[in-house]
């Protein structure tokens, strides 16, 4: 590690004008902890679940996967870490659970749809992060959420996972904030709606341009097409993050959008707060956001919320480097 990456692990991420940024990282296990803290992140924005249920050959149980999370939440030390609930599916195959091949599986039987379907796999991992909530700051976060009433069907597993520990008189975090991601367009423009059920969201651009632009994220022949900077997505993410400061949730950004630097002073200007990104980037976006102004940030925004195409827009994005 460098001396400068070294010096910049401790000053806080903000802008000239005074406008503070949390900036924290997106990781799959406990060991990875390290690296957020040399890289300055302030805690995890996104624990990928996925790895504890991987590369075995049967479902973690409850206690296997309390460990895990424990262990997280001791190494965080009093950080917060939001852990994401399995998004099993699309990308990510689980071997022993035979999932059936699907012709669109990025369509399909993934994250909560599967944990909807299956309530018994999802009691048992509601219950695990809850009873681990005990030993840090955790919170918990649902995936692929596309509607109201999926919000609602996971936190009602919740209540039963509560109401059941209360019963066994086992410890938990009877207070954990809930969010959720927002990757699929339809909770995007529903923000409003989703918002009044959850403590927080947090946009998940990989998934939520691929959905928006209909571009498998996968497929390096339409890759051209798989596009940021689209004003469609501009546009989602500009409400999303509206949605969130009008209804008093907090609003975070996991997908990778948010380590790329191009698009800081863009995300600032809508009002984005919290980005969270493999620990690696962190010095780099927090070394531009200390380049920025907010001011300057927010007429970005507003220049670029009146153009008409992405050509425009990251014409105009590379033009002001300082911008
Ligand atoms: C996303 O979709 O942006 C995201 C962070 O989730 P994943 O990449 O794990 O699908
Ligand atoms: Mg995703």
């Amino acid at each position: 590690q460098t001396d400068a990456l070294k010096a910049l692990r401790d000053v806080p991420a903000a802008t000239t004008d005074g406008c503070t940024i949390q900036l924290v990282a997106n990781i799959s296990d406990a060991g990875d902890m390290e690296q957020v803290l040399e890289n300055g992140g302030e805690g995890v924005g996104l624990l990928r679940s996925e790895l504890l249920f991987m590369g075995r050959d049967s479902f973690p149980t409850e206690d296997e996967q309390f460990d895990f999370y424990k262990k997280v939440a001791l190494e965080a030390g009093n950080r917060p870490v939001t852990i994401r609930t399995i998004d099993i599916g699309g990308d990510k195959e689980l071997p022993y659970f035979g999932l059936p091949q699907e012709q669109n599986p990025f369509l399909g039987y993934r994250a909560i749809r599967f944990s909807l379907d299956r309530k018994d796999l999802f009691l048992v991992q509601l219950r695990a992060i809850i009873r681990a909530g005990v030993f840090g700051d955790l919170r918990m976060m649902f995936p692929m959420i596309s509607n109201i009433r999926e919000v609602r069907e996971a936190k009602a597993v919740l209540a039963e996972a509560k109401k059941e520990l209360l019963k066994e008189g086992i410890a938990f975090d009877q207070e954990m904030q809930v969010g959720i991601m927002i990757e699929i367009p339809s909770a995007a423009v529903t923000a409003d709606i989703l918002a009044k059920e959850v403590d927080f969201f947090s946009i998940g651009t990989n998934d939520l341009i691929q959905y928006t632009l209909a571009v498998d994220r996968m497929n390096e022949k339409v890759s051209a097409l798989y596009d940021p900077f689209n004003p469609a997505v501009i546009r989602l993410i500009a409400q999303v993050i509206a949605q969130g400061q009008k209804n008093n949730i907090h609003v975070a950004m996991c997908g990778e959008l948010a380590a790329d630097p191009m698009a800081t002073s863009l995300l600032l200007g809508m009002g984005l707060r919290e980005f969270s990104m493999s620990a690696v980037s962190i010095p780099g976006i927090k070394q531009r956001i200390m380049d920025l102004s907010l001011s300057g940030a927010e007429a970005m925004y507003q220049k670029i919320s009146e153009m008409d195409s992405s050509e425009d827009i990251r014409a105009f994005l590379s033009g002001y480097p300082n911008a």
